[in-house]
Formats: C-alpha cells, structure tokens, sequence
C-alpha cells in the first residue's frame, strides 16, 4: 500500500504500509460439553513498527529513524452457528480485532491501508477451524502479525514548504541573505536566487536558493539555529538529519 503526498507533481513523501503474517496457532475443537453456542476465541498479537527515512535529496546523508513498539489486543468472539461458515464474518472479527490494537491506531492509516493489513491467508484457516465446530464446542486461534509503516521524505524540500514569502523590505533597510552576504530584496541581487523567503518560527529571511541549498545539510536556521523541522508534521519532526 503506498500513497504519496504531492508537490508539483513529485513526491515529497512516500508511505508504504506492508503487513506479514508470523503465527498463527490453532487448537483442536474441544468435545461438546452439553450444549451452549460453539465459540471460536480469537487472540491477534501485533508487532508495530515505524521507519522513517529522508532520502532523495542531492548531497543528503540517508537517515534511518526506528521507532518499534509491540502491543497486544485479544477479543474472544462467539461465532452463532449460523455464520460461522462464512468467511466475511471472520474477516469482520478480524477488523475489529486490528481496530482495538492502539500503535495501529497511533498509525493512523487509511481505509485502503487497514484493509491492506487484513492477514488474507488467516481468514480461510479459521473459518474452517470454525466449520468444524460442534454444538457447545470451543476452539482458540492465537494469530501473531507484523505491520511496519515505511515514510521517506525529501528533506530540503519538505523543509521548503514551511516558509513562506519574505515581506517586502522597508524603506532603505535590508539586512542581507546571511549565507551569501548579498541584499536580500533588490532585483539585481534576487536575479537567479530567488524571491526572498522567511522561515517559520524565527521569521529570518535568505534568498530561497541559498536557503534550499542549506537545508541539504542542515534543518536549522543558519542566524539563530531554530530548528525548522518543528514546524513540520510531528512524525517528521523525530528525524534527524544531522
Ligand atoms: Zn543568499
Ligand atoms: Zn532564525
């Protein structure tokens, strides 16, 4: 499952969920004790974990940020006789079971996404376990997933889109682009650099040439060393790019 966020028509940020199946455990039917509903009980183990990489700027170093965690959801589900042949009603016990899991949620994927993690090879295994049910017979299945969530940025870019505009210079005073030493806003200086721009939180302004050539290195204001990665998207903001 992939999906991209969009910038002039070339991905600044790629997402990819993929999920695997590890184990899946089932127990024989247990005889039927004297009636009652037949009940499958369902226990989902899930393995979380997070990538996030900046990549595909010229000059960047690749960066790898991981952050795992593991968590566990179990959801004990009497299957009615009825439905227990029917691979749909698993599959529904199955999303709700993905659904209760908190570092999924903490993911939050897209429809398209919890539908792509959905163990397709587990839901016809437990429906038969579920079709060999009896009146007031019990089964247990233990299914053990693996879901990581790979994002890949371009950094300088990403960083880009959090300034803005600089605002026009006022009368007889302009500071200077401090990475090139030239004026800021007179057309003769900008000519080739670019319109000036300001970055968010500290408001310095640089020629949006020299500004986007920095942040291939470094994600910090160049005057005052404010960090700008702050001001993105909070997954982003744990990467480091030192
Ligand atoms: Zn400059
Ligand atoms: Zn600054």
């Amino acid at each position: 499952m992939e999906s991209q966020g969009k910038n002039n028509g070339s991905p600044l940020i790629t997402r990819r969920v993929e999920a695997s199946t590890l184990f899946l455990a089932t127990t024989p039917p247990t005889e039927p004790s004297g009636g009652g509903e037949p009940e499958l009980a369902v226990r989902l183990r899930c393995h979380v974990t997070k990538y996030i990489r900046a990549g595909r700027g010229r000059g960047q170093r690749q960066v790898y940020v991981y952050r795992g965690s593991g968590a566990e959801a179990s959801l004990v589900a009497a299957v009615p006789r009825d439905v227990l042949v029917d691979e749909d009603s698993v599959r529904d016990v199955m999303r709700l079971l993905l659904r209760a899991i908190w570092p999924l949620r903490d993911l939050d994927l897209t429809d398209d996404e919890w539908e792509a993690i959905l163990p397709e090879d587990v839901v016809p295994q437990l429906a038969d376990l579920a079709r060999g049910l009896d009146e007031g017979s019990r089964s247990a299945a233990v299914v053990e997933l693996a879901v990581d969530r790979h994002i890949r940025y371009s950094a300088p870019r990403v960083l880009m889109t959090a300034c803005r505009g600089a605002p026009p210079a006022t009368e007889g005073k302009d500071d200077g682009c401090s990475i090139c030493l030239e004026v800021l806003h007179e057309e003769a200086a900008a000519a080739g650099k670019g319109v000036p721009v300001e970055l968010p939180g500290c408001a310095h302004a640089f020629h949006r040439r020299c500004i986007s050539k920095w942040f291939r290195k470094k994600p910090t204001c160049p005057l005052c060393r404010g960090n700008v990665t702050k001001h993105l998207d909070p997954e982003l903001c744990s990467c480091s790019l030192n």
